[in-house]
């Protein structure tokens, strides 16, 4: 394929789940829609799946166009037939990126999906613009200490993964036009198909619809120590949670675990107590209206998320806390 026959579109490949679309969509779509603006493309949203008008009928609030593929055996997620599919659209419309979330779906596609089509692929970015006709894109490396812009070599299309979080999901009303293409699946698939879901046991408490989450870290030392932070946690109706060492550690169960591997929550408050601030935690608690943060050491990442921060050793800041909400509440 030539660099010049390729159209000015970029697509987004919307993921769905359970009969749901993903928040993962609306965040690679807001993305989308502004580079789509910059380099005066159309965005197409890309929906695979079965029975899927409404997601479509969704989609087009979001996207200029939505091409949708009604087909049984897109009903669930399977890497091998959405790149049957996606790797046939890709090279009919030549869009000059592809879009997909760095999902456990997107993990598994996008890779394979750039082999086949020997075209650029950048994962897990947290950054993308175009610039002077080049594709530019900001990833962590070292587990978040650095943020590297790579730019990468010139080609007609990209794809590229983008990371949960990374972009904040806008409303709008694009109210853009719904294709319904043909599915292009001529073979059945026989050797990976989609068997069940398996969800995880639901605990006692569900940390994913709490308004109030008081997390712990690395930083509370010993096991015996969590019984401060879940006092703290208890005094403001709150529940506790916590970062993936102390589920490691065999201190808390795994439904507590916030993060890239855990729960993601979306509380009015959470309060991170001895957490650190790594990447995959962060990944989990992007959608808390407010964040307030206790670590000892002023440079934590932490401090970057949070709207309050208190740098102090929590062995003191946590207790004095509690009493000064057992004081307000008394008073
Ligand atoms: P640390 O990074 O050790 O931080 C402890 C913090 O406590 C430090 O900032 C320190 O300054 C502070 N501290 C120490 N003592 C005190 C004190 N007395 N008072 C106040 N502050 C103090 N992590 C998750 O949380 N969730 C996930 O879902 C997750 N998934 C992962 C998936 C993968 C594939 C990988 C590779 C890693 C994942 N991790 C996850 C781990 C992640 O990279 C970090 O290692 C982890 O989040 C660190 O946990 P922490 O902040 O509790 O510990």
């Amino acid at each position: 394929m030539c660099a010049a026959s390729y159209g000015k579109e970029i697509f987004v490949l919307a993921e769905h789940r359970k009969g749901e679309l993903r928040d993962i969509t609306f965040e690679i779509l807001a993305k989308g829609r502004e580079l789509a603006h910059k380099i005066d493309a159309t965005l197409t949203a890309i929906l695979l799946g079965y029975n899927t008008k409404s997601f479509a009928d969704t989609l087009r609030d979001y996207a200029s166009k939505v091409l949708w593929v009604d087909d049984e055996r897109v009903q669930d997620f399977n890497a091998e037939v959405y790149q049957r599919i996606l790797s046939h659209y890709i090279k009919e419309r030549r869009p000059i990126l592809t879009l997909i979330g760095h999902t456990a779906f997107g993990i598994d596609l996008a890779p394979s999906l750039a082999t086949e089509l020997d075209i650029p692929l950048v994962t897990d970015c947290i950054g993308l613009d175009f610039e002077n006709g080049k594709l530019f894109a900001e990833r962590q490396m070292y587990g978040g200490k650095v943020n590297a812009r790579v730019e990468l070599r010139e080609s007609p299309s990209y794809i590229v993964t983008i990371r949960q979080a990374a972009f904040k999901a806008e409303e709008v009303k694009l109210k853009g036009e719904i294709v319904k293409v043909e599915s292009t699946l001529t073979e059945e698939i026989a050797y990976r198909r989609f068997v069940e879901y398996v969800e995880a046991a639901v605990g006692e408490v569900d940390i994913t619809q709490a308004d109030v989450i008081v997390a712990v870290g690395r930083g509370i030392k010993e096991r015996e120590n969590i019984a401060i932070v879940e006092e703290l946690a208890n005094s403001i109706g709150g529940v506790l949670a916590c970062s993936r060492p102390i589920v490691d550690a065999g201190w808390l169960p795994k439904d507590r675990q916030v993060g890239s591997s855990g729960k993601t929550v979306k509380p009015k408050l959470y309060i991170a107590v001895g957490i650190s601030g790594a990447f995959q935690h962060i990944t989990g608690i992007k959608g808390s209206d407010t964040i307030v943060a206790i670590n000892k050491d002023p440079n934590a990442p932490i401090f970057n998320e949070a709207d309050y921060g208190i740098v102090g050793d929590l062995f003191k800041v946590v207790p004095t806390l509690k009493d000064k909400i057992a004081e307000l509440k008394s008073g």
